[in-house]
């Protein structure tokens, strides 16, 4: 612990709220070197979704490691890239009807949507980018420019530029029809904000607090984008590879983005991967544009490969994870309705958590789940949001329990009171 405290930079952020040392995680738990369990909601904030060192994966990767398989590959033409490339077509785009071309960025989240920044721009010939308020979509320099969040924007040093802010759906209250703003300003020259190339938009906002945007607001966003030859970026980070209980988070609205951008747990295993997918006739990068040394991470490919096949050939993986948010949403919802005036529900799917009313509850609360054995973190520009972003794969009797040791721990700082227990 000592080291790690002396020598590791103080940029470091869960081992703050989680100050154990862990070496060992299987499925939805974490293991300290002292042996303790820890039931995990974080999972690598979504990047874990099939689970720690699913067996499925692991033995795929293994196998692939034992025959020297092509380990990293840059852009290389390699089997294992190509029977990803050809089960993701043929699992996941054909049948939503979605015909994509694919470009694998350097292997991070904020790498991809660098990308499809850069395409959008380069495509329309235009600067400017519409992003949502409390949208997050990553720290390096373009893509910070597009995330609301003050602490990661004030962290860059240098003005930001090439983005403009409109309100996502809600932001206004439930009254107010942001899309009828946006219309407003795009459509007057002289609103002061630019024509954009692109919007770039999540379907549920991760970072941002759980804002789940109404299928007909994407719709309408969708819709408006035509309407003012504008590129539609969604970016499905980290609500996309099944969290909503559809593959995309953006199915359900019946939408066809220009651009998406997919990580986190695209490669299934914790592995390091980005994609970006857009519309053939978009691809107007030349050779080398946007370029990487570790865009050929072939053990993702593997295991990306893998977690397509395993999960996502039928229905059967969707329905269970759609059956799971219910068991979730039912846990959460009975903590709401215990303090209904200082708990809600937010988000969709099993991407859920709830919402303090006095956001200085969040962290005692977090902070006693943690000593009760619950890795669970918060998020919203607050921190008031307590998320859920346990792997797709955790059984319906540790998502009871999870929920238990939450309201349980929701009922200690409740009866504390604030100030006593931080
Ligand atoms: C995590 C995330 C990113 C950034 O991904 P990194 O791998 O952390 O760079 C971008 N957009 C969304 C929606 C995310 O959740």
């Amino acid at each position: 612990m000592e080291l790690f405290k002396s020598t590791e930079s103080e940029v470091r952020v869960y081992s703050r709220a989680f100050p154990v040392i862990f070496n060992r995680a299987k499925n939805a738990h974490l293991y300290t070197e002292d042996g303790k369990e820890y039931l995990d909601f974080l999972a690598g904030a979504g990047s874990l979704n099939y689970g720690h060192n699913n067996d499925t994966l692991k033995k795929a990767l293994l196998e692939y490691i034992e025959a020297d398989g092509v380990s990293q590959g840059l852009d290389l033409f390699t089997t294992a890239k190509h029977d990803f490339m050809e089960s993701y077509k043929k699992h996941i785009l054909e049948p939503r009807g979605l015909n994509y071309k694919m470009q694998f960025t350097g292997p991070t989240g904020t790498n991809c949507v660098e990308a499809a920044m850069k395409l959008a721009r380069k495509v329309k010939g235009r600067t400017n980018i519409i992003s949502f308020s409390n949208g997050f979509h990553g720290v390096t320099t373009g893509a910070v420019a597009a995330t609301g969040n003050e602490h990661h924007r004030g962290g860059v040093g240098l003005p930001l530029t090439g983005v403009d802010f409109l309100f996502y759906d809600g932001y206004l209250g439930e009254d107010v029809d942001t899309l009828k703003i946006m219309d407003k300003v795009l459509s007057d020259s002289s609103s002061g904000v630019e024509l954009p190339a692109a919007v770039i938009v999540e379907a549920i906002q991760g970072e941002g607090g759980l804002n789940a945007a109404r299928a007909e607001w994407l719709k309408g966003l969708s819709e408006l984008c035509k309407k003012h030859d504008i590129l539609l970026i969604l970016d499905d980070i980290q609500a996309g590879n099944g969290r909503t209980g559809d593959f995309f988070s953006f199915e359900f609205a019946g939408i066809k983005p220009d651009i998406v951008t997919v990580s986190k747990s695209l490669s299934g295993y914790g592995l390091p991967m980005a994609l970006v997918l857009f519309k053939p006739e978009l691809d107007v990068w030349a050779s080398g544009e946007h370029n990487g040394t570790f865009r050929g991470n072939n053990m993702a490919f593997v295991t990306a490969r893998t977690a397509v096949e395993t999960y996502w050939k039928d229905d059967a993986f969707a329905n269970e994870v759609k059956a799971k948010s219910d068991v979730l949403a039912e846990g959460l919802q009975a903590i709401c309705d215990k303090y209904p005036s200082e708990f809600r529900l937010k988000g969709r799917g099993m991407m859920r958590g709830i919402s303090a009313t006095h956001a200085d509850l969040t962290g005692p609360i977090t902070k006693r789940a943690f000593e009760k054995g619950l890795i669970i973190e918060t998020s919203g520009p607050n921190d008031e949001v307590i998320k859920c972003l346990m792997p797709l794969t955790t059984s319906e009797d540790d998502l009871r329990l999870g929920t238990k040791i939450l309201g349980e721990c929701v009922d200690e700082i409740m009866q504390e009171g604030v100030n006593e227990a931080s």
